[in-house]
């Protein structure tokens, strides 16, 4: 049985990882869940997964859950905060880690969980974008599997070859194409993207996704920092990589060799697909995803993205470029902005300007040497910063 920690529990990749556990049970075993506040969801999952442990974000939050499952048979041990989400990343029965928290918060129990040695399966990418240099290093050094969850960085990941590790010129290849579906309003006037509202910008035309990286979906911000996840993953940088806007989500990226061969992963937007896939490594399983009919997709288009209408995308860009900790810097920024927008404070186009000009207001520092802390610190500067330039916006 290989035991598996499921961090963001309740969230959409959650969700979908714990169906995936379901279908195999006889391989599968869920021995750790969390969750942020809804503790009325984390306690309908742990009476059907009976896991050892369950971790609520606050003491409230875990007390709430105590309450839930005070009649439950051989309940879970349950703790909370931070702590508690280390604890559950480094259990010595768990063989994996799913990282599916949400944000930078989901930073320190991936690193633990790296620096255990564990699989773990990445679909926190903020967790690369804030820390690239030390997860990566993390996963080196203790022997860790680090395998990508993200639709895009998985399909990338199983074009490439085995010994891709080497560098991606050593094993002919040329670039990557990391195609983006384009978001919601990949086609709307750009005069009216200001009057966008959060439900329009959630309302993503080929995934169902959680509402942060649905409305970076929107912005395209997700797509920027899937730029800088695939240089960490990959060991590349941003002139080897190229997005392609592909709004059937049905391509989900190509990997473009010296040879003139193209080589591409498709499927159904479904991400029980690449959870499935890094569950089963090397090997394979069946995830439940309805196969692929090419006939019924008929179509397959491809764009170049605009950023006019993206200004995100091209901030991720140079921030990856600049490197450094401005990638920090913008995903610290992204986050407060994109509440903002949640919370109606800001308008759509509200969110690039308050990254861009959190990125010209705090100084880019080098990051070589420096450990979790000093990015923490980093995260929170910004934050404070993207605070009160939302306040300003907002009055
Ligand atoms: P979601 O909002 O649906 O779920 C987030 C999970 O994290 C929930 O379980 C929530 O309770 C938990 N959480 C949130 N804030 C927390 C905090 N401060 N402390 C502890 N737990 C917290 O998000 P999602 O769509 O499942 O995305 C999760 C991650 O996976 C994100 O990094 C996202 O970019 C990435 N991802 C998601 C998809 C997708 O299809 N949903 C695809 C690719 C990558
Ligand atoms: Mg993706």
């Amino acid at each position: 049985m290989i035991g598996v920690t499921v961090l963001g529990a309740t969230g959409s990749i959650g969700v979908s990882t714990l169906d995936v556990i379901t279908r195999h049970a006889d391989r599968f075993r869920a021995i750790a869940l969390t969750a942020n506040t809804d503790a009325e969801q984390l306690a309908d999952q742990c009476r059907r997964h009976r896991p050892k442990y369950a971790v609520m974000a606050d003491a409230d939050a875990a007390k709430r859950l105590r309450g839930l499952l005070a009649d439950m048979p051989e309940c879970p041990e349950i703790l909370s905060g931070v702590a508690g989400l280390e604890q559950v990343a480094v259990l010595p029965e768990s063989d994996f880690v799913m990282a599916a928290i949400v944000g930078a918060a989901g930073l320190r129990p991936t690193l633990a969980a790296a620096r255990a040695g564990k699989r773990v399966l990445l679909a926190n990418k903020e967790s690369l974008v804030v820390a690239g240099a030390l997860l990566m290093e993390a996963v080196a050094d203790n022997g860790a599997e680090l395998l990508p969850i993200d639709s895009e960085h998985n399909a990338i990941f199983q074009c490439l070859p085995p010994n891709f590790a080497d560098g991606l010129e050593a094993v002919g290849v040329k670039r990557i194409l990391l195609t983006a579906s384009g978001g919601p309003l990949w086609n709307w006037p750009i005069d009216r993207l200001a009057s966008v509202t959060p439900e329009q910008a959630c309302a993503h035309p080929t995934w169902a996704m959680g509402r942060k990286i649905s409305v970076d979906s929107a912005t395209m911000m997700n797509k920027g920092l899937e730029v800088i996840e695939a240089c960490w993953l990959f060991g590349t940088d941003t002139d080897h990589i190229e997005v392609v806007v592909h709004p059937q989500s049905v391509i989900h990226s190509l990997v473009q060799y010296e040879d003139g061969s193209v080589l591409a992963q498709l499927g159904h937007p479904d991400m029980r697909t690449p959870i499935a896939h890094a569950m089963a490594w090397p090997h394979r399983l069946d995830s439940g995803v309805t196969p692929l009919d090419l006939f019924s997709v008929a179509h397959l288009d491809f764009h170049k993205p605009d950023l006019l209408r993206f200004p995100c995308l091209g901030l991720a860009f140079d921030a990856a470029r600049i490197g450094g900790t401005a990638p920090a810097v913008l995903n610290a920024a992204n986050e407060v902005a994109v509440a903002a927008f949640l919370d109606r404070l800001i308008d759509l186009p509200g969110i690039a300007a308050v990254v861009g000009e959190t990125l010209a207001a705090l100084p880019n520092e080098t990051v070589s040497g420096q450990g979790l802390e000093f990015l923490l610190d980093v995260d929170q500067r910004a934050r404070n910063c993207a605070q009160q330039l939302v306040r300003a916006r907002a009055n």
